[in-house]
């Protein structure tokens, strides 16, 4: 039952991200629906890419929203990139509470987490994701 039931919350997540993706590029509804999925960072923000949980207002708005791409991104070999926004859209898509999606360890740490967080960790979904696009399993991180 348990496993079942994780199972049907690995579809939901990824349905929800597919959803996502295919409702703002107008794949569903024939135009772009909503906001832009992605925006740059004005903040010079020391990572890769985040996904704010809340607006914050100055001294740039930053929106809920959105997933903003930093300027380490611009860097990153094509396979990494891909999956640091697989793992933004994990986060994104997620509930906030029973559904939530987080960082349960340093990104690369995957895999060692007990199995309970890597239910909940975006890393493990973005893996998920890669290997099934990419037919392999991900580089390291
Ligand atoms: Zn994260």
């Amino acid at each position: 039952m348990v496993t079942r039931a994780e199972l049907q919350f690995i579809l939901k997540i990824c349905r929800r991200v597919a959803s996502t993706i295919a409702v703002r590029l107008g794949e569903i509804h024939g135009t772009p629906m909503g906001m832009p999925l992605f925006a740059a960072d004005r903040t010079d923000a020391k990572f890769f890419a985040y996904t704010p949980r809340h607006t914050v207002p100055s001294p740039a708005p930053i929106l809920a929203g959105h997933i903003y791409l930093c300027d380490l991104l611009d860097d990153e070999a094509p396979e990494r990139y891909l999956r640091i926004l697989c793992h933004e859209l994990f986060h994104f898509v997620d509930d906030e509470k029973v559904h939530e999606i987080v960082d349960h360890g340093k990104l690369g740490g995957a895999l060692d987490l007990p199995h309970a967080q890597r239910m909940h960790n975006a890393d493990n979904f973005a893996l998920f994701a890669m290997h099934a696009h990419l037919g392999r399993a991900p580089s390291p991180f």
